[in-house]
């Protein structure tokens, strides 16, 4: 008997010995493609010559130094190209060892900017139902997943939930995207109202909805519509880009493609590629400013932020973006495999919609085409798909939003950027094969 603490320990998965490229191998010596990259974290295989080297070579030199005291080349090195890359103004990144932390540090940068400003009435965090933001009491406060707040809502600080953009589900009869964009958009603008708009701090986001729905693209001008919406009640939008950042999406941060800057963004997941556990939060210069020209101290902090190591991994991932143009290979199998879905399974009666951007994608699965009605949850169709899809060697990644306070079945799929043309054949012939075993 192993002591390891499971998450499910009901199962008994299998033990993973090695990665060869876009595959896992277990201790049998059978082959997975990793279709979701774990969580959409895996973007370089799991055998990158590169980074596994930078990696090592910074272990050598030096594997950590407690930021209390030193700052380190690989930190600042990796700072200086994200905030490079980074939308306009984002100029500071605050280096964590995940996504949850991400955004509990841009939960509490949001609440201190405000202190240090003069308003410290602005408390209100205001985040969209259908949505996750982690695990940790703050972040799953702010996350609208019903399922994974319910037996823990106790414990959670309020937060006021408006809906997500989730045009499959909430477009109206007749109503055009943009229509419905700016519909969705504008009940921020009633929840500040209601609230009292000096007493909101924030409003929190993922670019592109993942782990509750599985890859949710806002509708054109929502984002817009949002900016505007936050800037005329001084509201900070913190964008949560834990998953659907670092190219995820077809741009390293998802929000260039909305043609919008938020105030705090969170990365993580696609940062450290699993080579290493590593998240970021940038801010504008502007919420760094008040509080260097402030306090002068950010009140908030982990050990292991700016790991030497971690961050050398992180230089490491963005420079084999580069070196290699895998956001192109992402805009480009993204396109191929979201048309080889449609085509393949995209008319199934029980595949309700085919969505995403990039290698993001989600496959909803509904009884009932023409109503939408999700599977009678106790079904467990998005389980018994991950399960099957294991077995015929595919990793993808099962969700459990809520649609209508039941849990929906969706399926993400989220490839290593290094995939090829023949990976796109693999993946839907083997979703295909699971769909067919599991679904009525
Ligand atoms: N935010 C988003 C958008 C996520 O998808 C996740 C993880 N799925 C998190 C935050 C939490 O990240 P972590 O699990 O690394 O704490």
């Amino acid at each position: 008997m192993s002591h390891v603490f499971p998450r499910h320990m009901k199962t008994h998965p299998p033990k993973a010995v090695a990665g060869d490229g876009c595959y896992l191998i277990d201790a049998a010596g059978k082959r997975y493609f990793d279709g979701s990259g774990g969580a959409a974290v895996s973007c370089l295989g799991h055998s990158d010559a590169g980074v596994r080297k930078a990696v090592k070579d910074q272990i050598d030199k030096l594997a950590f130094a407690h930021t209390g005291f030193f700052t380190s080349d690989p930190a600042e090195e990796l700072a200086d190209m994200l905030a490079a890359r980074a939308p306009g103004g984002l100029g500071r990144v605050y280096f964590v060892s995940g996504g949850s932390e991400a955004v509990e540090a841009a939960l509490k940068l949001a609440r201190q900017y405000y202190l240090e400003i003069g308003q410290p009435d602005r408390r209100h965090i205001i985040a969209r139902k259908q949505s996750y933001h982690g695990n940790t009491l703050g972040a799953l406060a702010a996350g609208g997943n019903e399922w994974r707040r319910e037996p823990f809502a106790p414990l959670l600080i309020e937060t006021t939930l408006v809906p997500a953009c989730y045009a499959y589900r909430g477009q109206a009869e007749g109503e055009s995207l943009e229509e419905y964009g700016r519909r969705t958009a504008d009940e921020l603008e009633a929840a500040i109202l209601k609230l009292g708009p000096e007493t909101v701090m924030c409003f929190i986001a993922e670019t592109v909805g993942g782990a509750t729905a599985g890859a949710i693209t806002p509708a054109p001008g929502y984002f817009a519509r949002i900016r505007e919406i936050c800037d005329k009640y001084g509201v900070l939008l913190i964008l949560d880009e834990v998953m659907c950042g670092m190219g995820r999406t077809g741009s390293l941060f998802a929000c260039e493609q909305e043609g919008i800057s938020p105030d705090i963004v969170t990365i993580a997941k696609g940062l450290g590629a699993g080579y290493q556990p590593i998240g970021a939060m940038l801010c504008s210069n502007e919420i760094y400013g008040a509080i260097e020209h402030g306090t002068g101290f950010f009140q908030h902090g982990h050990t292991y932020l700016g790991h030497a190591a971690a961050a050398a991994c992180g230089v490491a991932v963005l420079k084999a973006f580069e070196e290699r143009d895998l956001i192109a290979n992402v805009r480009d199998k993204g396109a191929k495999l979201r048309v080889a879905l449609e085509s393949e399974v995209g008319q199934h009666p029980h595949v309700g919609d085919i969505r995403g951007r990039g290698l993001f994608l989600g496959v909803e699965f509904v009884v009932d085409r023409a109503t939408k009605a999700p599977f009678d949850p106790s079904l467990g169709i998005a389980g018994k798909l991950k399960k099957a899809a294991f077995e015929a060697g595919l990793i993808c990644y099962p969700m459990s939003g809520t649609i209508d306070g039941r849990r929906g079945d969706h399926v993400l799929l989220a490839p290593p950027f290094i995939m090829d043309d023949t990976h796109v054949d693999e993946i839907v012939t083997k979703l295909s094969t699971a769909m067919a075993q599991v679904l009525p």
